[in-house]
């Protein structure tokens, strides 16, 4: 760094006063970090240009060394730029070439691979069905032509992406079994994972999922998904609510109870996956957390209600505070409680976004391609966003639905521009999206609260050992923070 160089604070730095010190991150490229008051007030020094030894006078009890330092430090953070510098303009030329070679595929990264649309479950609130919004996927979802996924399919598809990801230089995969319920199709799953294995002979690790209601477990299942590494995501909201039904009629949880068990002999890794909506609020509580630690279960993920309605009937700080207890309460006992909402925390403090990942929150606005039986391709299973057939995967990266899905990975809608965590939010589901306004250019703003809400509640409760923590040594003399952050502001 030429000792002339002047640089300014960023207008993206973001400022979060916390008790004993201060979080800062960039609303665009994350890097959250804690720094001290010395260096909350050295940071303040940047709003107008300075260069290092200008920055040196007006603190003396740094060193010119530790100032330099510093400024390469936070520079690398983007926390400082220069005065010439327009972020902007620079942040919007990455994204151009992103979308410029979006053709190629690099973004892919997951395939959500439905491999039946039947169910042996009939939830009232099951989201098929109730979020489509085109005549594309009605018919997809009822015709009898796009049931099952044959072991060809499953072949062809697979092949087909890996093509296209090796020639775009990509290394790994994700596909993620899904449904209707995946394991009522297990004859494909077991193709795929005897065919395919993790990669090795296509020269590409794959890496595998599967998100199912957890009521068709054998012993062989478990264990073929030990050797593959195959976490299994269960659908369960509550052991207090009992109102998921298998098609006969009977309760379903006696069998979820039961293959809990068999997993758990088997060692298989175990995550849970709970809505809190309209439908669960009321019994959405700690007691799952009790109920997952009996059971094996170290990780809990839990997803907002895809109605829109749920956040009116809702206020925010009341979903806020029910997740949040239970977040606080799976910290103490062992059990890591995370999804969406906790991701945007986490895109946070990882730092570039746009070096390092190709989606936020949803995959599907990103990297994601959801195959049907039929070989349609779809941009999620709660989508309607139609990209294509797999059997012409080039034609479907050509398609404008597809860049129109994959660029929302940079930007949601118009409304989110300046928003405190612009970056990292994916929003709102898009299959509500699509259903209530049409577009997915848009944001739900009661939502919003919620995310913000919660995002600000991580920051100031994450423990200083665990992201990066700036401080100045013990005997340097203490300043007032409130002032400096003031000032920041
Ligand atoms: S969707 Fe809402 S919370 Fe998310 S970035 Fe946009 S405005 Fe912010
Ligand atoms: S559209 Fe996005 S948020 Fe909705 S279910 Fe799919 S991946 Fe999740």
């Amino acid at each position: 760094m030429c000792v002339d160089e002047k640089f300014q604070t960023s207008k993206y730095l973001r400022i979060v006063p916390r008790e004993g010190d201060v979080a800062v991150y960039h609303s665009l490229l994350g890097g959250l970090s804690l720094v001290d008051a010395n260096i909350t007030h050295l940071l303040n020094i940047f709003h107008t240009p300075q260069n290092a030894l200008e920055a040196h006078t007006v603190v003396p009890y740094f060193s010119k060394e530790q100032v330099r330092s510093f400024i390469a430090t936070f520079k690398s953070k983007g926390f400082l730029v220069y005065p010439s510098c327009n972020e902007y303009d620079v942040i919007q030329q990455k994204i151009s070439q992103t979308k410029e070679s979006l053709h190629k595929g690099s973004q892919i990264g997951v395939i959500q691979l439905v491999v039946t649309n039947n169910c042996n479950f009939k939830c009232s609130y099951c989201f098929i069905n109730q979020i489509y919004a085109s005549e594309k996927r009605y018919a997809s979802q009822v015709s009898p032509l796009n049931r099952h996924m044959s072991t060809e399919m499953a072949r062809i598809a697979i092949e087909n992406v890996i093509k296209v990801l090796k020639e775009s230089g990509k290394s790994s995969l994700w596909i993620q079994f899904f449904g209707g319920e995946p394991l009522l199709n297990w004859k494909t799953i077991k193709f795929v994972l005897e065919h395919f294995e993790k990669g090795d002979k296509y020269g590409i690790e794959i890496n595998y999922s599967i998100v199912t209601n957890g009521s068709l477990f054998n012993h062989e299942i478990a264990t073929y998904f030990l050797k593959y590494n195959v976490p299994i995501i269960i659908s369960f909201d509550s052991p207090r609510g009992n109102d998921r039904h298998l098609l006969d009629g009977k309760n379903a949880f006696p069998s979820i109870k039961r293959n809990l068990t068999i997993l758990n002999k088997n060692g298989n890794r175990i995550i849970f996956n709970t809505v809190l909506s309209k439908e669960t609020f009321d019994f959405f509580d700690t007691a799952l957390v009790d109920f997952a630690l009996k059971n094996g279960v170290y990780e809990i993920g839990v997803l907002f209600d895809l109605d829109p309605i749920f956040y009116e009937l809702k206020n925010t700080c009341d979903i806020v505070n029910k997740l949040w207890d239970m977040y606080i309460y799976g910290n103490l006992k062992g059990v890591v409680v995370t999804g969406y909402w906790h991701m945007i925390f986490q895109k946070m403090v990882a730092y570039d976004h746009f070096k390092y990942n190709s989606f936020k929150t949803c995959s599907a606005t990103g990297c994601q391609l959801s195959i049907e039986p039929s070989g349609d391709v779809f941009a999620c299973k709660a989508s309607s966003g139609y990209f294509g057939h797999i059997w012409e995967v080039y034609n479907l990266l050509l398609s404008d639905t597809y860049k129109e899905y994959t660029m929302r990975a940079f930007r949601n809608a118009p409304e989110c521009d300046g928003c405190e965590i612009e970056n990292f939010c994916s929003g709102f589901c898009l299959g509500p999206l699509e259903k209530k306004y049409g577009t997915i250019q848009v944001i739900e703003k009661r939502t919003c609260d919620v995310y913000r809400e919660l995002t600000r509640k991580l920051i100031l409760n994450v423990e200083k050992n665990s992201i990066e923590n700036y401080q100045m040594p013990p005997n340097t003399p203490y300043l007032n923070m409130m002032e400096d952050f003031c000032l920041l502001r």
